[in-house]
């Protein structure tokens, strides 16, 4: 894998801009937390780093395409990513504890931008919160399992109609 940690000491008062097309940025976290989410056509970022005072502006733009499961029938759906994003990172206190949060590594007193994890989590919250393949996707059965949107099947034919449920009543009140 290409370096993905950026020495901020060395970084210019200009900035830096970097291309990041490594498909195992993308496809190594996916496989790590089995996320259920194929990559299609290339993944490809890019971003600038820019120093200010207290800490670095990071912006770019994520762009590539993945096929999702549907949220309601699980059938996969094609996405296609194309996000910009800003993020600024605190330059870390002297003495602070390591927070999780930060995404500037500190080690043996220098300082490094972790990019890595910052173009994973950018994709992460590019892809759809509630991906369904049409808006009016009818899901699975529950009973069953069965795609509805591929038409009716044994189980909701009787339940899910209320006109069913209006015969049913009728029959109750003729015993
Ligand atoms: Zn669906
Ligand atoms: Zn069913």
């Amino acid at each position: 894998m290409s370096d993905t940690r950026i020495p901020l000491g060395a970084l210019s008062p200009e900035g830096l801009e970097l291309h990041l097309d490594d498909q195992a940025l993308w496809t190594g976290p996916l496989a790590e937390f089995g996320m259920d989410c194929r990559i299609t056509s290339p993944i490809s970022a890019d971003i600038s780093i820019q120093p200010l005072e207290n800490g670095y502006l990071v912006r770019g733009k994520i762009s590539g395409d993945v096929t999702v499961p549907c949220n309601r029938c699980a059938e996969p759906m094609p996405v296609h990513l194309e996000e910009k994003f800003e993020d600024f990172e605190d330059t870390p206190a002297e003495d602070a504890e390591p927070d999780g949060e930060s995404r500037i590594i500190e080690e043996k007193g220098a300082l490094y931008l972790d990019v890595a994890a910052i173009v994973w989590e950018q994709f992460v919250l590019a892809l759809p919160p509630n991906p369904l393949c049409r808006p009016d996707c009818k899901g699975l059965c529950p009973e069953c399992g069965a795609n509805l949107n591929e038409g009716m099947c044994a189980c909701s034919r009787d339940e899910g109609d209320p006109r069913m449920a209006v015969l049913r009543g009728l029959k109750i009140r003729k015993q």
